[in-house]
């Protein structure tokens, strides 16, 4: 290797730590401006080559323009993103200077037994039944839909119908039931999987979002042929945790398919204190989560569980072209368990995050981000005009602001240009509301603290700024 060829790995490097260095002060929110990226990353493509040193000088000058935001920072509260763990992010770097083709063992041998370790540790620490099946897709998004596509391989087989062979024309139908707060990411599976997300039966939710599992028993009964249960741990907003366990039972005296939505709730599952919110949840057919929100490794990286191997195995590779090698026994071959042909080693970083923090740290983790969630519901409580609209079961606290929706969102505008720290707007039964997630190992109980603060001042001034414009101040 040349001097030339080290000089942009070594500046990126440095780039990198003066970044995750500055990660706690840099403004929360994105401050560039479009046309300032613009002009630096564009103009024509250049006629011919330049120093590879300044492709990465103006990378580090678009962190100075504030087009990197610091949302893996520890007041980053906005949909759940998650920080990264130093192990994580020194793991995907070797990820990208190994460039290993991780789809294979014989092509990646070491990546093949860490993303296996990884997948045995996955199924171990969320109680999932002995011989899940696990794959590493880019996320939870990605992980539905190979849970789904097991779901129809496995019910549809089972009705005598080939579906990878002859597709959906002329199979039975498979009825889709799926709770009312579902996560707009199943449909969108729904739709990739050719089952067209509107024909979900909605089952209707309790006041908290979760699935009402009489109303899923009135939804079921009398059908037949071939059904799937979307299931969801961990709403999006409320945090909101459906009784997997009650839902599973009553589904399975159909020989429904339960697939679980636990992008970030299924972490739960990981810490003996919080496992009783999931209790059943080990109960369902296929879970997707995802690693890159509460694992804290870098995007990108979701988990998919699948309690029928082959069914897994039949939905996504279950033919290999002349050129590939057969398969042995006892090597992983990721392409078995994901929708990735070739594709990047992202459980390395998986393995490295669980094994740096051990059953206990990612116990630790969940906990502390959960603990510190009902620190900031505790403190907003205190905020003028405040009203709580959930209760806090995990790491959400969803909030609005006086009675009219104008100052809920200015109050969120106003956080958000504070650069201090980063909530989200969302609307929770038609009305507006901020929404808070806690999910990066940073989080200290000075961040919340201080978080809270601002919180006070943006409702401060936009109290004064509505009652300025005549709209009656909150009680
Ligand atoms: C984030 C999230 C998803 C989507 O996950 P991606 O990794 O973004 O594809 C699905 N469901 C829930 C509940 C989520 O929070």
């Amino acid at each position: 290797m040349t001097n030339d060829d080290r000089a942009p790995l070594d500046l990126a490097y440095r780039h990198a730590i003066d970044y995750l260095g500055g990660l706690r002060e840099r403004p929360v929110g994105a401050t560039a401006d479009l046309g300032r990226l613009l002009e630096l990353f564009g103009g024509p493509m250049p006629a011919g080559p330049a120093p590879a040193v300044d492709t990465v000088e103006l990378l580090g000058r678009a962190v100075a323009e504030g087009g990197v935001p610091a949302a893996s920072g520890p007041r980053f509260f906005g949909y759940v993103t998650g920080g990264t763990l130093p192990v994580a992010i020194a793991a995907d770097w070797l990820v990208a200077a190994w460039d290993q083709t991780a789809s294979l063992y014989n092509l990646a041998p070491a990546i093949s037994v860490a993303e296996h370790v990884a997948a045995e540790w996955i199924v171990d620490l969320f109680g999932l039944p002995e011989g899940t099946s696990v794959g590493f897709p880019t996320g939870c998004t990605m992980a539905h839909l190979t849970a789904l596509a097991a779901a129809r391989h496995h019910l549809l087989a089972k009705a005598g119908w080939d579906v990878e062979r002859y597709g959906l024309p002329g199979a039975p139908e498979v009825t889709i039931v799926g709770g009312a707060q579902r996560h707009m990411t199943i449909d969108l599976a729904l739709r990739y999987l050719g089952f067209g997300s509107g024909r979900v039966l909605v089952v209707p939710v309790d006041e908290r979002g979760r699935m009402r599992p009489d109303a899923l028993a009135e939804t079921l009964a009398g059908r037949e042929g071939p059904i799937i249960v979307c299931a969801q741990v961990g709403d999006v907003n409320s945090g909101a945790i459906d009784p997997v366990g009650e839902i599973s039972d009553i589904a399975h005296r159909y020989d429904a398919w339960v697939h679980v939505d636990g992008a970030f709730g299924l972490w739960a599952a990981a810490s003996p204190e919080l496992r009783p919110l999931v209790a059943g949840v080990e109960k369902a057919d296929s879970w997707a989560c995802d690693a890159h929100k509460w694992l804290n490794v870098p995007y990108d990286c979701g988990i998919v569980m699948i309690a029928h191997p082959e069914a897994h195995r039949g939905a996504m590779l279950n033919e290999r072209a002349g050129y590939l090698p057969p398969g042995t026994p006892g090597e992983r071959d990721a392409i078995e368990w994901v929708p990735d042909f070739s594709r990047r080693a992202r459980s390395l970083p998986v393995w490295a995050a669980l094994r740096t923090l051990g059953k206990s740290g990612v116990a630790d983790l969940v906990e502390r981000c959960c603990a510190l969630t009902r620190r900031f519901a505790e403190q907003l409580a205190t905020v003028p005009g405040v009203e709580a609209l959930n209760d806090v079961v995990l790491n959400q606290v969803m909030v609005r602001f006086g009675d009219d929706d104008a100052l809920t969102r200015d109050v969120i505008a106003r956080i958000q240009g504070s650069g201090v720290c980063w909530f989200g707007g969302t609307t929770w039964y038609g009305r507006a509301a901020m929404r808070v997630s806690v999910v990066s190992w940073q989080t200290t109980e000075e961040d919340v603290d201080r978080s809270v603060e601002v919180v006070r001042a943006a409702v401060a001034a936009a109290t004064q700024h509505s009652a300025r414009q005549g709209v009656p101040l909150p009680s």
